[in-house]
């Protein structure tokens, strides 16, 4: 006993739970899935999922209501402004230059600028990481990836129910055989044929079938993985889907037919991308621009950038364009022409744009149907069942630790061990009003 004595001390305000197993999660997402889908549809494993676990009524995401940018929110918790990720297409306004959904997923500094998904933050506190398909999994990070992870590939078909299973299966053996502690998993539908048929058709019908089914598929996996009592498993989307009026429903919002509004006068746009656009004017032609398409068209709205309503959340941020647009529900922003059945990309505030969610494992109740939150609320959730600090973001635990079956330390157990010489050890004593109790070895 010359130099030092060990304390061990334990605080039993932290020992409620007595789950010793690290908690895993698994985050999936189902592309465009609305949050009334299943109100039409049977969903016999939706619904069993949610007896086993934890419906919201809807959950609401940010504007833009668009993939790329909604995604990256799940993994970070900031708004679209604050992580970057402005828009599924890359775009250069010095060039003119733009790429497509796909591409831009390749972009690595469209993504990395300086936001870091839960897979890096994981990983550097010691968890390991995966992602398949999930937006975003195929650039880094400061230098870091995922390290397990899939990429879709190009021209990929999103359809097929029996490729669905294979990587549901896949993904359980990361979980199973690599131990991992957190993969994002992405499925591109029922956004496809929402697009392609509308939210009202018999096809988005089938496809929510499918998706259930798989639902169904992804629970039996994790049974037979024996993932059961360690993986909780959350599934989301990103936005939902609006039907688009066509024909002569409606007067459609047509650009170049707007008296005093010409393409001439801009040095880049983004348009045909659904109810949303986004202008550069050309140098001292933005009030020119700005007054010729305001008040053009009774469901047409156009924002100077710092004139956006704050909660948007969509203007603080070098690469949103100064002139910003949308539609309200049933119309598109045509520069030329649209052809799209569905779209989504308008006010997160309406109704059809809200995503599903539902939450099932260890760390969440059952039987509960919380009230809706905003999808920046997920991130935070996810760090605190994955035991880790959280990067700073624009969500708050409160919002959504309700779901869980306890609010204290889910993996159980605190047990903070360090060694102090004896002298300091009668200070600590006397000093120790709030440790409930301690041990010495
Ligand atoms: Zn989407």
């Amino acid at each position: 006993v010359k130099t030092s004595l060990c304390l061990l001390w334990v605080s039993s305000i932290l020992s409620a739970p007595v789950n010793k197993e690290r908690q895993k999660l698994l985050l999936i997402s189902f592309d465009g899935f609305r949050w009334d889908y299943d109100r039409d549809v049977d969903t016999p494993n939706l619904d069993k999922m949610a007896k086993d676990g934890v419906k919201a009524l809807y959950v609401t995401p940010p504007y833009l209501t668009v993939t790329s940018p909604t995604h990256f929110t799940l993994l970070t918790g900031r708004y679209i402004e604050n992580h970057g990720v402005i828009h599924n297409m890359w775009f250069n306004t010095a060039t003119t230059e733009k790429k497509p959904y796909y591409p831009t997923q390749f972009v690595n500094d469209w993504w990395d600028n300086g936001t870091l998904p839960i897979w890096i933050t994981a990983q550097r506190q010691g968890l390991k990481a995966g992602s398949l398909h999930f937006p975003g999994t195929a650039s880094s990070y400061q230098g870091q990836v995922a390290m397990v992870r899939e990429i879709e590939p190009p021209l990929y078909n999103y359809k097929n129910e029996t490729v669905w299973q294979d990587n549901t299966d896949k993904v359980m053996g990361w979980f199973k055989y690599q131990d991992l502690d957190f993969v994002s998993m992405y499925f591109g539908e029922p956004d496809g044929t929402g697009h392609k048929y509308g939210p009202d058709s018999p096809e988005r019908r089938e496809m929510v079938k499918q998706v259930d089914r798989t639902v169904g598929y992804i629970r039996q996996s994790a049974e037979l993985h024996g993932l059961d009592n360690s993986l909780n498993i959350i599934i989301t989307a990103d936005h939902g889907m609006s039907t688009v009026y066509r024909n002569n429903q409606v007067e459609a919002i047509t650009l170049y037919k707007i008296p005093g509004f010409s393409f001439k006068d801009l040095s880049f746009h983004l348009v045909d991308y659904g109810p949303s656009g986004m202008l550069l004017p050309k140098p001292g032609l933005l009030e020119k621009v700005y007054n010729a398409l305001k008040g053009a068209h009774p469901h047409l709205h156009v924002y100077k950038k710092e004139e956006m309503p704050a909660r948007l959340h969509f203007a603080k941020n070098d690469r949103i364009l100064p002139i910003i647009l949308w539609a309200d529900p049933g119309y598109v922003i045509n520069g030329v022409l649209q052809s799209n059945k569905g779209e989504h990309g308008f006010d997160n505030e309406n109704m059809d744009m809200k995503p599903f969610f539902r939450a099932v494992g260890p760390a969440f109740r059952r039987n509960l149907e919380v009230e809706p939150f905003e999808t920046v609320n997920i991130y935070p959730l996810m760090c605190h069942i994955l035991g880790i600090q959280p990067e700073v973001n624009d969500g708050h635990l409160t919002a959504t630790k309700h779901m869980l079956v306890t609010s204290e330390a889910p993996q159980g157990q605190v047990t903070i061990t360090f060694c102090l010489h004896p002298k300091s050890l009668s200070s600590l004593l006397q000093d120790s009003n709030g440790i409930d109790h301690y041990v010495l070895q």
